[in-house]
């Protein structure tokens, strides 16, 4: 992908996986960073991520662009794409360049071929070495084997200085992993800003590892706290949790999503998008 944007240029994005309708949690996500860019007077990407090629659905895509557009949210046209890719950025066509990258980590001898399930890593994980997501910290059973192309196994991990041997790709499936594409798809668009919901925290140390190995700038970052039901759970998008609405429903669910911003973001980047928020609606 060509670089078209300069490094002056804020930009940001919006990356929704299709598994699911827009929710209002994702509305905040995508209007906290639709305002802070546009109020830089920057560029907004919408970007899919249907690398997760099982929960990824199609029509899916056409209802969250419309959805979008309801609410007010237009994004810019990445240039140089087909014409129906509506200046969108889908993951599942990104295969030979996350490849590209994955090989450079290879040939620096910084990847290993993983054969174990999911039952063998936890048979061998200590108890308790839980990571900040939640999940079992990778006992580091098939380290010492080195990448190997011919019996390559389940998975290709990252040999990690600090953190877990995390997941660049997965054979079985052929689909390689969030922690890698993401990193990618935000250095080749240019990503200065990132707002994100407070779920993906946790992998900010994979982002900044995969960064530093590939020499890639670090853009800001900032976690928006993901909006929850009556009993504290998380809405999803794979239930169809708590689907945004069409018609008379729109303006009073922009209004919504900026007062749950208010309430959750800091004072420092609302005043910075105050301006905004009369302007664009
Ligand atoms: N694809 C992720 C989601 O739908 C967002 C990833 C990101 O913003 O980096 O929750």
């Amino acid at each position: 992908m060509q670089k078209k944007t300069s490094r002056l240029n804020p930009s940001g994005r919006f990356a929704p996986s299709p598994s699911g309708l827009l929710h209002f949690g994702s509305l905040v996500t995508a209007m906290a960073s639709y305002l802070d860019v546009k109020s830089e007077g920057g560029f907004w990407w919408l970007r899919i991520e249907d690398i997760d090629n099982q929960r990824s659905q199609k029509d899916i895509t056409t209802m969250i662009k419309a959805q979008l557009k309801d609410h007010g949210m237009k994004w810019d046209k990445w240039p140089e794409l087909p014409k129906e890719n509506d200046g969108i950025i889908f993951q599942s066509q990104r295969g030979k360049i996350y490849s590209q990258f994955l090989h450079s980590i290879i040939s620096s001898d910084r990847a290993f071929s993983c054969k174990c399930t999911r039952k063998i890593i936890l048979k061998n994980s200590k108890k308790d070495d839980c990571l900040k997501s939640g999940e079992i910290r990778y006992p580091g059973t098939c380290k010492k084997n080195k990448y190997d192309q011919i019996t390559q196994g389940r998975a290709i991990r990252l040999i990690s200085s600090n953190i877990d041997d995390f997941v660049l790709k997965r054979i079985n499936n052929n689909t390689f992993s969030y922690a890698l594409a993401v990193v990618i798809d935000d250095y080749s668009q240019n990503i200065t800003n990132i707002i994100r919901g407070d779920d993906l925290k946790f992998t900010i140390e994979r982002n900044i590892q995969l960064q530093s190995f590939f020499g890639f700038p670090l853009p800001k970052i900032l976690h928006v706290p993901v909006v929850k039901d009556f009993n504290g759970n998380k809405l999803s998008k794979q239930k169809n949790e708590g689907v945004l609405k069409g018609g008379k429903h729109i303006k009073n669910q922009i209004t919504k999503s900026w007062n749950y911003l208010q309430e959750n973001m800091p004072i420092k980047w609302l005043e910075k998008v105050a301006d905004t928020f009369d302007k664009n609606f």
